[in-house]
């Protein structure tokens, strides 16, 4: 009986090390067509928070959007893109200048990779003392890639002074990076090196911008479901409020 329990306590044990082994550390998730979302994860005030960027695969290689946060899977990606497209990763384009965007960009360099950021991006890294890129954008840029064209639109300052959303506009896949925060969110997230009083305008100049998106990516939270920007633009409205009548009772 004894060597029973302790078989069961032993597979029991067994199952819970190897479960734990096993949880993934990037995580891959076809979102339409070419279009594929990757996530990563890492620490932040001790919750594992996940980080989603998009790569698109096109007949002139593979482009990335943002880098994993985790530094420990830049090769792994691009490894799993290899694997499961047999294509390399040519370009890779950050949207703004906090490390779960840009971590990679300089070992992404190194790879041959041509790496992009605007050239606000660039300045912000600069100064914070962040990866950066080989490559500048001046202003709001197209880019025509194999066979799918895409452009880059900076629409004022929200979760940081710089942050750019990418739009494809005949897939109508808006790629809202850190700016748009998902449908369930409780908050617009770190705010930090945001601007809790143009967060609304922007948020609502990418709606104005962008009016069918099928699908709206966003960075830390599920892309499943639409409603991310228009949530978002509430809590941006609550958020200017708040922040109006805390100014204005100083
Ligand atoms: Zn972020």
């Amino acid at each position: 009986m004894r060597t029973l329990i302790l078989t069961i306590t032993f597979l029991f044990l067994m199952t819970k090390i190897f479960g734990q082994t096993q949880e993934p550390k990037l995580k891959i998730s076809h979102l339409t067509g070419d279009f594929y979302i990757y996530t990563t994860y890492n620490t932040y005030e001790g919750n594992q928070i996940p980080a989603n960027g998009i790569y698109l695969l096109t007949n002139n290689g593979v482009v990335l959007f943002d880098t994993p946060w985790d530094t420990t899977q830049f090769q792994p990606l691009l490894d799993s893109i290899k694997l499961k497209h047999n294509k390399n990763v040519t370009i890779c384009i950050a949207t703004h200048w906090h490390s779960d965007r840009t971590e990679g960009l300089e070992y992404y360099k190194k790879q041959g990779i041509k790496t992009y950021t605007t050239k606000q991006t660039d300045d912000l890294s600069k100064k914070n003392d962040k990866k950066r890129a080989e490559y500048l954008i001046e202003k709001d840029t197209v880019f025509n890639v194999g066979q799918y064209s895409f452009e880059t639109y900076y629409p004022g300052q929200g979760h940081t002074e710089d942050n750019i959303v990418i739009w494809f506009d005949k897939e109508k896949i808006l790629y809202g990076g850190c700016l748009i925060k998902g449908a369930d969110a409780e908050n617009l997230g770190y705010l930090g090196d945001g601007n809790v009083f143009e967060y609304e305008t922007t948020l609502k100049n990418v709606q104005k911008k962008y009016t069918n998106p099928k699908f709206i990516i966003v960075s830390h939270h599920d892309w499943n479901n639409i409603n991310s920007l228009k949530h978002s633009i509430k809590l941006a409205r609550k958020l200017k409020k708040k922040n109006r009548i805390e100014k204005s009772s100083r």
